[in-house]
């Protein structure tokens, strides 16, 4: 059985997916404080296989002691966190609370039983990005910039730890770039309750009449067009990333891998490609730049093309198509 934690979630949702259709037995635990019930019985409709799932908080030891003695546990994807840079900031105390205690307890409770893989989702927001090359995994830890960043690597460094004391534990860190899209179904979309910053899901508020335009931060970095360059990857391609890392026993030290596609695209490439595949007229202005935001944070996918054999199969016009198709679903 393969626990997901957060996996109501956005990027959870779609590895349950991955995860039934490759032939898995599944637990979600999820306390919907950023998702929704009705994601469970989807993903169930989608990879027309049942899940177990627990409702409750992987904060909480009780709610791990009943999810670790109702099943049998081989892996652990821990997704569940909350995920604004900007509100951690804000927010630091919450943040570390939701963030590093859901990972200290959740490692608590894996120590005491034999689960074979513990695989934690990080980020690529701990990178500090010194210059437009395409980073990999070696490239050197910034965590001043964001209680959010500080969050991932206080979990990463915990996983290091914890590895070396249980070495039956094959450990895992997946630094993901930026995921986009949807199932093509349109069952899936991308749909937090907490405010989102993040850029699609801004252009989709504008392409649905919500807001009147895109606010673009910072139109003077050292880039091609002077806005920030990204690395978009299809979600459909990270849910089967998830699928691949199953497959790789680590042993020993963490293994770490940056999860992307390696493309750099800046934020006018996304909003001018957005209206040229999905027909729609994306009005912007330019905003002030935001501190925590670098001029280019793209991947060096390389280590995970070696080790789990994976790399993107699909364009990011397929992951803007098929999220706007998504995000109309909701209206
Ligand atoms: P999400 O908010 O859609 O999903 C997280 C899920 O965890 C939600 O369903 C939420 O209800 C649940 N959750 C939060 N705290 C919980 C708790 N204490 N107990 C139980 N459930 C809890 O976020 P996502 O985009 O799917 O991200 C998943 C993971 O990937 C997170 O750890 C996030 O930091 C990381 N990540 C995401 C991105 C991205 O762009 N989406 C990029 C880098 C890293």
């Amino acid at each position: 059985m393969i626990l997901i934690t957060g996996g109501a979630g956005y990027l959870g949702s779609h590895t349950a997916v991955a995860l039934l259709k490759a032939g898995h037995e599944v637990i979600i635990l999820d306390n919907f404080s950023n998702s929704h019930h009705v994601t469970i019985s989807k993903i169930e409709r989608l990879s027309g296989k049942d899940l177990a799932f627990i409702e409750g908080d992987c904060r909480k030891k009780d709610v791990l002691d009943r999810v670790f003695s109702e099943y049998e546990v081989e892996a652990v994807f821990h997704m569940a966190a909350s995920k604004s840079v900007f509100e951690s900031n804000a927010s630091p105390l919450e943040y570390a609370d939701n963030n590093i205690t859901s990972t200290i307890n959740l490692l608590k409770a894996c120590s005491k039983k034999p689960v074979k893989q513990f695989i934690f989702s990080s980020s690529a927001a701990v990178y500090n990005p010194a210059n437009n090359n395409n980073l990999d995994e070696d490239t050197p830890i910034d965590i001043k910039k964001s209680s959010y960043a500080f969050n991932k690597y206080a979990c990463e460094r915990l996983l290091l730890d914890f590895s070396a004391v249980n070495p039956a534990t094959n450990c895992y860190i997946l630094r993901y770039f930026n995921p986009i899209g949807a199932n093509p179904s349109g069952l899936l979309p991308e749909n937090p309750k907490s405010d989102t910053v993040n850029l699609l899901p801004a252009i989709h508020q504008v392409a649905l009449g919500r807001a009147p335009e895109l606010v673009i931060h910072g139109n003077d970095y050292n880039t091609h067009d002077g806005t920030c360059v990204r690395d978009y990857v299809h979600i459909s391609d990270i849910a089967k990333a998830h699928v691949a890392v199953l497959a790789y026993q680590s042993a020993g030290k963490p293994l770490v891998l940056n999860l992307g596609s390696g493309q750099g695209l800046s934020v006018l490439d996304i909003v001018q490609a957005f209206e040229k595949v999905n027909g729609c007229k994306i009005p912007y202005r330019f905003g002030p730049p935001r501190s925590v935001d670098a001029p280019y944070l793209v991947s060096d996918i390389s280590r995970a093309q070696r080790c789990i054999h994976w790399s993107p199969k699909l364009k990011y016009t397929e992951a803007l198509k098929d999220g706007w198709f998504a995000a109309r679903q909701l209206t």
